[in-house]
């Protein structure tokens, strides 16, 4: 049997957990999802089987999203969940329990810190390490976060956009907006409801949004069936939408996001923002991947956008790095109550 010694990252997002193990990389990737017996509200499945489940579930199943808008929803479950993502992990026995070193979303309490401490805690952690996610993510992507000279980085997540200014090891100046993925999901359900009479579920609104949705007119317009139920006949029924339709229904949590980029720089040091000015922005999360977003914030602000090569890990690898060389990372740790 393999004996684990390595220390653990993990990037508890409201859409999608990630862990990474020291020396071996990231081993977990699945949606922070959760499928509950609704009776007894004991734990049928977690990740993607869980996800699958949305949508389909017969009334004895429920499936919920414990991180829903980017601060912890359910207590109780979040633990549970978090504990049988660790429990995949450590199959086998720990020679040495394991460091753990975990990013939350800044907008948490110190209570839900503090919650998220203990179930690591009880998942069998012998030392855990709180980081916020934008700085996790920004020594994710490298960059200079030590530095006195300023980065800003947009996550934007499936519950939240947050926007962060960092420098000399801190967090300068942070915005959060409660619109990211899950938003936008919403609002291509209510176009297609108010366009069409057509219902579609959240998964179907996801799919629309990965592979025709659009924030700007690239010149790559695409067309996609939609398969959903007609309010009016109650009736299955299939229904062409197009690239420049998603722009219509996403207008609004897209807008909501350059609003809030707006007034993050607005309200930046203006010896950060000539830096700024210089390095560009850094767009990570799941929602950067959205077409035309980084080109729209570019029209918008007039500054270098750069989406990084892989937005959905970034948070993970930078609590890697983080694990990788703790004393040195010490200063960035967020410290709660109990410590
Ligand atoms: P979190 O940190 O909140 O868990 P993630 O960074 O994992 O969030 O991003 C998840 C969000 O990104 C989801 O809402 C998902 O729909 C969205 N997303 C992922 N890939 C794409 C894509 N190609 N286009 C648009 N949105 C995407
Ligand atoms: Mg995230």
């Amino acid at each position: 049997m393999a004996l684990f010694t390595g220390d653990i990252g993990i990037d508890l997002g409201t859409a999608n957990t990630l862990i990474y193990v020291e020396k071996k990389g990231i081993v977990i990737n699945e949606p922070s999802v959760v499928a509950l017996d609704a009776r007894t509200k004991k734990v049928l499945a977690i990740g993607n089987e869980a996800k699958e489940m949305i949508g389909r579930t017969p009334n004895e199943i429920i499936s919920i999203r414990p991180l829903k808008d980017g601060v912890i929803a359910d207590f109780e479950v979040t633990e549970e969940m978090l504990r049988l993502f660790l429990g995949k992990v450590y199959k086998y026995k720990w020679l040495v329990r394991p460091r753990i070193v975990i990013c939350i979303p800044s907008g948490i309490t110190e209570v839900e810190k503090r919650a998220v401490r203990d179930s690591a805690e009880h998942a069998g952690a012998r030392e855990v390490f709180l980081v916020s996610e934008p700085m996790a993510a920004a020594i994710g992507v490298g960059l200079p976060v030590e530095e006195p000279s300023g980065s800003m980085i947009i996550d934007i997540g499936g519950g939240t956009t947050e926007i962060a200014v960092i420098a000399l090891g801190g967090i300068v100046s942070n915005a959060s907006i409660r619109v990211g993925g899950d938003e936008m999901n919403e609002a291509i359900i209510q176009y297609m409801k108010k366009t069409y009479n057509l219902l579609i579920g959240e998964r179907t609104a996801e799919k629309i949004k990965f592979q025709i949705g659009s924030a700007y007119p690239t010149g790559e317009e695409k067309e996609m069936e939609v398969k959903g139920r007609d309010l009016i006949a109650g009736i299955p029924k299939t229904i062409k939408i197009s690239s420049s339709e998603t722009r219509e229904a996403l207008s609004e949590p897209i807008n909501d996001i350059v609003e809030a980029v707006k007034l993050a720089l607005e309200q930046t040091p203006p010896e950060l923002s000539a830096d700024i000015l210089d390095r560009g922005i850094i767009m990570t999360g799941g929602g950067s991947l959205l077409k035309g977003l980084d080109e729209r914030l570019r029209q918008e602000t007039n500054l270098p956008i750069n989406v990084v090569d892989d937005p959905l890990t970034c948070v993970v690898r930078g609590a890697g790095k983080i694990l990788s060389n703790l004393s040195h990372y010490s200063k960035i740790l967020i410290s709660d109550l109990k410590h």
